[in-house]
């Protein structure tokens, strides 16, 4: 069993499949001038399913696969029928921008995926627009409503949550778990790879960030409840509206620790398995993996290295090397 230095079992593993994404969303990636990883350096369907198999064999049993945007890879379908079919493998599920959802989830059903998380910033059409650089809103929720005929449960939102930008749509947002049994998670905006200016209009770095007391601070008439059994075992704080179908999270990577609890490690799409998001060691196998040697050391090595705890304001600096869509947010 994979045990880190201070006890934690670990057996989530999240793999960013790619860099790339169909959509720039303003506080993830800068509009142009990103280096993209060659295909070459990146890991195929089979090198991936191997490394699960590694994983799950030093107790993994669920995974989620991210990215970059997961949905434009172009096998993203067969990665997901290799790793559901690991008979360790309990769950395999997917974060995603939606856009191309639509027409890959009964495929992506098929082949085994069990639930997704959509990011969604705004439901207003021209907002997501400016925040996503250019996404049609129209084609998420249409993607929405695929996964929900497809059974891809529950249904999770994430939206980052920035001061001058979204921050007054909380209570719209959060009205959506009235009607729908849907996770709403409300995500503070992590100061990694995009200390750039985001253009005419929006916030200046300092002024981004709405603290989660903030958020929930804006919902207090709700009269939140605090849920005692929160579904899925991620980082959020979960509250429920009195009487509502779903349920709203609140996710502060910066202001409350949820390490430790954490369960996770990260393999990012050029075969880098990383202990945490925001310290930046990482560990190679890719050169192993090609090569056939066994994964199961570099894995206890990666463990090893994860941290008690980290403390972004100070271990992360403003702009770190590897921004979100390359570490696989
Ligand atoms: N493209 C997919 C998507 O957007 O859902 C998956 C990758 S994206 C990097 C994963 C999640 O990270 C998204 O929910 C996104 O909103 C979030 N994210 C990206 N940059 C972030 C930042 N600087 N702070 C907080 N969350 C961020
Ligand atoms: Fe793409 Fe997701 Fe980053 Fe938006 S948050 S640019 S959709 S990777």
């Amino acid at each position: 069993m994979f045990i880190d230095p201070f006890g934690r079992a670990i057996t989530y593993l999240r793999i960013s499949l790619t860099d790339r994404c169909n959509l720039r969303c303003v506080y993830c990636m800068p509009q142009e001038g990103l280096q993209w990883q060659s295909r070459a350096s990146q890991l195929s369907a089979e090198e991936i399913a191997r490394v699960v198999k590694s994983a799950a064999r030093g107790g993994v049993t669920r995974v989620r696969l991210t990215g970059g945007e997961p949905l434009v890879h172009p096998h993203i379908v067969e990665i997901v029928r290799r790793i559901a079919s690991i008979p360790a493998i309990e769950e395999v599920s997917l974060t995603t921008n939606a856009i191309l959802l639509e027409r890959l989830t009964q495929p992506l059903a098929d082949a085994g995926l069990k639930r997704v998380n959509i990011s969604l910033d705004s439901l207003d059409a021209d907002k997501f627009r400016r925040i996503t650089r250019g996404g049609d809103i129209d084609r998420v929720w249409r993607g929405i409503a695929a996964a929900e005929r497809a059974r891809l449960a529950p249904l999770k939102l994430n939206t980052v949550i920035v001061r001058g930008l979204n921050a007054d749509e909380l209570p719209a947002l959060a009205r959506l778990t009235m009607e729908n049994d849907w996770h709403v998670r409300f995500i503070e905006v992590m100061p990694i790879g995009n200390a750039q200016d985001w253009g005419e209009g929006f916030p200046a770095p300092s002024e981004r960030c709405v603290s989660v007391h903030e958020m929930k601070a804006q919902l207090e008439t709700w009269n939140l409840e605090p849920e005692t059994s929160p579904f899925g075992n991620g980082p959020a704080r979960t509250y429920r509206i009195p009487n509502a179908l779903g349920t709203i999270g609140f996710i502060s990577p910066l202001g409350e620790h949820f390490c430790q609890n954490c369960n996770r490690l990260r393999l990012t799409s050029d075969g880098r398995l990383r202990s945490c998001l925001v310290i930046p060691n990482e560990i190679s196998l890719r050169d192993a993996l090609r090569s056939g040697q066994p994964l199961e050391p570099f894995f206890e090595q990666a463990i090893a290295q994860k941290p008690e705890h980290h403390d972004m304001l100070v271990a992360t600096p403003a702009d770190s090397q590897r921004g979100m869509s390359q570490i696989g947010g």
